[in-house]
């Protein structure tokens, strides 16, 4: 059976593709070339995860090159007329005299830049420019050697701008300045593709020498709309298809009216986009072999031969590679050929009239290219102006569900948004050392001991000074939110969530200065500080939203004479103990939902993170939180910290943390001591040693880069962090070579830097020991592979450590690290893997990489984690979308950012009133 399959799915393939055997490709070239098609050759391929794989990529555009250019040495190219036919104008109004003259080279290979530089980082355009060009150099150096054109492909709207930035600066460089010729692909499905083109248009004109644009509506229509949908940004492609069919007609027009400056390579396999193309043209009185229709290999044959009659030029996009490799190449044109909005399967599959067809693609839309596409971004809603009320009023909800719209992620592939960044980081440079001191009742507290808060980047930047409590102070803290409490008890739940929501809106209006502070003072990367902060955002509109809801007393059944109402009541004070990993957002999200609740709290951030803890307070207060009801009380845990926690006069703790503080708070509050009127709530998220398996079967490309960016992200030090990774024995070996290769391709160095993928541990403490736990895994287990990290003794980097053949009883494979360390374990089968995987007394984040729906079905249904992902990465819970938190030795099971977290900051009442009034029962009242 297997085999019969194979042989079929190989056929297909050969459709579609050139294969990769150079006789193959070379006979496939000579065919279309005795058709008088030229081509354009692509080199299918995995995703590039690391260096190694960006070098060999490299080395075979060299070797294709070298190939077809002793193979065509000798091919008559097509000429192109030197001088346009008489009437022809260029849209400047000029006639198009600076065109190139002789024919069009042979020779045409794509390129796609995501091949030749495995960290392309949004934020960080720069380094990719640059690494990318030194692979592209020797090409292009080749290219102009073998007289080959190099057309960039146009790959996903993440890249779009660093690919038209690459383009126009390797090109502007004098050693290409002239040679070789030189292309690129527009996609007209983007809203931003007129104004793109007319960039090209301008920028090829302002340097007198042509750029072919290869017109394409673009091939990842559905990646971008799930994308954008997902992150919650506005989708940069158009909506409906005769959106898209619109404006391919509107720049085919532009393209061939600008001929002056660029070669139209129209690529489409709609009749009706490229009869329009032919009408313009014959319109202008253009020669027909001044431009070019691309098509691709294996597709639309009936098309190409007839534009080949009409004496026009024709060139097919061929991918060369392996089967494996070029199955996502082949799955889109599977799509394309078989979707329903797709001018192919029209035609042929569901026999579409030729009127249909052919009718004009616009006739009901309007096309509206925006200049330039922008987000809007919630920054620009007024403050105080809250995420929720927004799509509330938009959104018909039902009872008991809240419309809830989580805060985008910054797009740092927006120039502005990284301007902003650097901005806020040199200002917070400006501002570092300043004191911090407590905050009782809205009064700042002076204490006599200062703690200084460094930056992990380097230990002598002193980020900012924070005041240390003493248990006098704990004591004034407690005495002032008690004081405050029956207030904010009785303050009506809109008001109260009215103020999380301000909260909200002035945390989204101060973000770029937030994730500065973060960057700084716990030494994230740009992107994990702009998702922590965006995540406090979350927790305090999605907790608002969810308590005015709760705020409503809810009836528990419908029976006559009676009425039964269920309510919420706040518990009292509490005690908000946060870690430093999720300085903001931890933090945020107790702190939001204890105070919405209607508790008064005291707010103990962890030592590593007072400076952005001290924000928050400010935030809070500029909100309008009454003195008393929010304190912040910065200082040691083991002392004031254990001291709150055990005070009578405390009724509840919100702790995230380790399991040893956790546990010892967990016991402590389980004593009732004299005075205390309350059993003590414990909301307990402690730590993890979170296992992820990878299949037999696994999608490498995806296994490898989700299972780096969820082991190493963040250093490893997040409670969600991949620490076990199981590998099935069929995949192990290249598996672990691509991961091992991917690993050491990560760039390390201070988070400041945007480029870093891994930066240094939050202190030297941590580091020292981290490094301490290293050296026990070496005696327990093989050390596979260590990075290395930059010589800086000022700050505190931990090599990114793997280890492989690691036994389960050893520490290595029990222990929370909680840095960059990961153990590799090799499993039989899928049974063993999950033995494994289930071993241990965490129950926090698991994964799975698996195409198979058995194996798929029984981790779902048997792996012992509070936070399940299949085939993604396991770091990144989303408030709302993933509630967040585990079991066992992991946490209480609450889940933050889940439906019913506040109850955990609630008692809960239900009142009953007969309605009887003397046999009658009278209308009920709604309370
Ligand atoms: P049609 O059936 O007329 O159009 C299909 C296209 O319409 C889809 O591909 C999509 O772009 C668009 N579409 C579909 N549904 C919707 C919708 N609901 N709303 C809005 N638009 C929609 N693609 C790239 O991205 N980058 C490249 O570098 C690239 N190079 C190519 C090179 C050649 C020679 C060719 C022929 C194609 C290339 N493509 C590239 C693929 C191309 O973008 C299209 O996917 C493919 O050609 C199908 O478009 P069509 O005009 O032939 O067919
Ligand atoms: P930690 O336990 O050392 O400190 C957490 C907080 O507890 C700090 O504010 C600290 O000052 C305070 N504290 C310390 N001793 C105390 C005591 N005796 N009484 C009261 N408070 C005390 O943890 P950390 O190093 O800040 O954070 C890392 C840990 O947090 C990791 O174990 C990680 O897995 C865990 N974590 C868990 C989650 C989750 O949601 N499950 C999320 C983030 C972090």
């Amino acid at each position: 059976m297997a085999p019969a399959v194979r042989a079929q799915v190989t056929a297909l393939a050969r459709q579609f593709m050139l294969g990769d055997d150079a006789k193959e490709i070379l006979a496939a070239l000579r065919d279309l070339h005795d058709r008088q098609i030229a081509f354009t050759v692509d080199l299918l391929g995995e995703a590039v995860l690391s260096e190694p794989e960006a070098d060999q990529y490299a080395r075979r555009y060299l070797e294709i090159l070298e190939l077809l250019a002793r193979e065509t040495a000798g091919w008559k190219g097509v000429a192109r007329p030197e001088t346009p036919r008489e009437g022809s104008r260029s849209a400047t109004g000029q006639r198009p005299t600076a065109r190139e003259t002789g024919p069009t080279p042979i020779l045409n290979i794509s390129v796609k830049i995501s091949a030749l530089y495995s960290q392309i980082h949004p934020a960080d355009p720069e380094t990719a420019i640059e690494q990318i060009s030194d692979r592209l150099r020797p090409i292009l150096r080749k290219a102009k050697e073998t007289g080959a054109l190099v057309n960039f492909d146009m790959e996903s709207y993440a890249l779009k701008n660093l690919t038209l930035n690459l383009f126009k600066t390797i090109f502007s460089k004098p050693e290409f300045d002239r040679e070789p010729a030189r292309g690129l692909a527009i996609q007209a499905y983007l809203k931003d593709s007129e104004a793109d083109l007319a960039d090209i248009i301008a920028w090829a004109r302002s340097r007198q020498r042509h750029v072919t644009v290869r017109l394409v509506k673009g091939a990842y229509w559905d990646y971008e709309t799930v994308v954008a949908q997902q992150r919650g940004w506005p989708s940069p492609v158009f909506a409906r298809k005769p959106e898209t069919d619109a404006n391919f007609e509107k720049l085919s027009t532009m393209l061939l009216e600008n001929d002056d400056a660029v070669d139209a390579a129209i690529a489409t396999h709609n009749v009706r986009s490229i009869a329009h193309a032919l009408a313009h043209a014959e319109r202008r009185g253009m020669d027909l072999r001044h431009f070019e229709f691309q098509m691709l290999y294996g597709m639309a044959e009936p098309v190409k031969a007839a534009l080949l009659q009409l004496g026009c030029r024709v060139r097919e996009y061929c991918p060369v590679g392996e089967l494996l490799p070029g199955m996502a190449y082949l799955v889109r044109r599977l799509l394309e050929n078989t979707s329903n909005e797709g001018f192919l399967a029209s035609r042929y599959a569901r026999g579409i009239s030729r009127e249909e067809l052919l009718k004009k693609p616009c006739a009901a839309v309007t096309v509206e290219p925006q200049a330039h596409f922008q987000k809007p971004g919630r920054a620009d809603l007024p403050v105080g102006q809250d995420a929720v009320a927004a799509p509330l009023a938009k959104q018909r909800v039902p009872a008991g569900f809240i419309a809830f719209q989580n805060e985008p992620p910054t797009d740092f592939t927006i120039e502005a948004e990284r301007q902003k960044m650097r901005e806020s980081i040199r200002d917070w440079r400006n501002q570092l050392g300043q004191r911090y001191p407590l905050i009782i009742n809205h009064k700042s507290v002076s204490t006599h001991d200062w703690l200084p808060s460094l930056n992990p980047a380097n230990q002598k930047e002193i980020v900012g000074y924070a005041a240390q409590a003493t248990v006098a102070e704990a004591d004034a803290a407690l005495a002032a939110a008690r004081a405050a409490w029956p207030k904010w008890a009785r303050t009506p739940a809109d008001e109260r969530a009215a103020i999380l929501e301000k909260t909200a809106s002035f945390v989204r209006a101060e973000k770029a200065a937030l994730c500065a502070i973060e960057i700084l003072e716990a030494g994230k990367s740009w992107t994990e500080a702009d998702a922590d902060v965006a995540e406090a955002i979350d927790f305090c509109n999605f907790y608002a939203a969810r308590m005015r809801i709760m705020g409503r007393p809810e009836r528990t059944q419908h029976v006559a004479g009676e009425s039964n109402f269920q309510g919420w009541w706040p518990r009292g004070v509490g005690v908000i103990i946060a870690p430093w990993n999720f300085p903001l957002a931890i933090l945020t999200g107790m702190t939001a939902a204890a105070l919405v609740a209607g508790n008064s709290v005291i707010i103990k951030p962890s030592d590593q993170t007072p400076v952005i803890a001290a924000h928050l307070m400010q935030l809070l207060m500029k909100a309008g939180i009454p003195p008393g009801v929010a304190n912040l009380l910065t200082g040691p845990g083991g002392t004031v910290g254990a001291h709150l926690v055990e005070h009578p006069q405390v009724d509840f703790i919100a702790f995230t943390g380790s399991k040893e503080v956790g546990l010892k708070i967990w016991e402590s509050a389980g004593r009732t001591r004299p005075g205390q009127m309350n059993l003590k709530k414990v909301v307990c998220e402690m730590g993890g040693k979170n296992c992820v398996i990878v299949d037999s079967d696994a999608d490498m490309d995806e296994a490898v880069a989700g299972c780096l960016a969820s082991a190493f992200g963040y250093q490893g030090q997040k409670c969600s962090a991949l620490s076990r990774l199981i590998v099935l024995e069929d995949n192990y070996d290249a598996f672990l070579q691509r991961f091992i290769a991917a690993a050491a391709s990560m760039r390390v160095g201070p988070a400041h830097d945007p480029g870093n993928l891994i930066g240094p541990v939050i202190s030297r403490d941590a580091q020292q020991r981290i490094l301490k736990m290293i050296e026990t895994g070496k005696k327990e287990a093989v050390l596979a592979w260590q990075g290395k990290v930059p010589d800086n003794p000022e700050a505190c980097y931990v090599p990114t450590t793997i280890f492989t053949g690691v036994p389960p009883d050893s520490r290595l494979f029990r222990e929370e690290i909680f840095g960059p360390v990961l153990a590799v374990s090799k499993a039989r089968d899928f049974n063993e893997a999950l033995t494994l995987a289930n071993t241990g007394e965490f129950a926090l984040t698991g994964g799975c990489y698996s195409r198979s729906p058995a194996n798929i079905k029984r981790v779902k249904g048997e792996m012992v984690c509070g936070n399940l992902y299949i085939n993604r990465s396991i770091t990144g819970a989303i408030v709302e979308r993933q509630p967040f938190g585990g079991f066992r030795m992991s946490g209480g099971g609450t889940k933050a950012g889940g439906r019913e977290y506040l109850e955990n900051f609630t008692v809960t009442r239900v009142v009953t009133e007969n309605c009887l009034r003397r046999g009658f029962a009278p209308e009920e009242e709604e309370p």
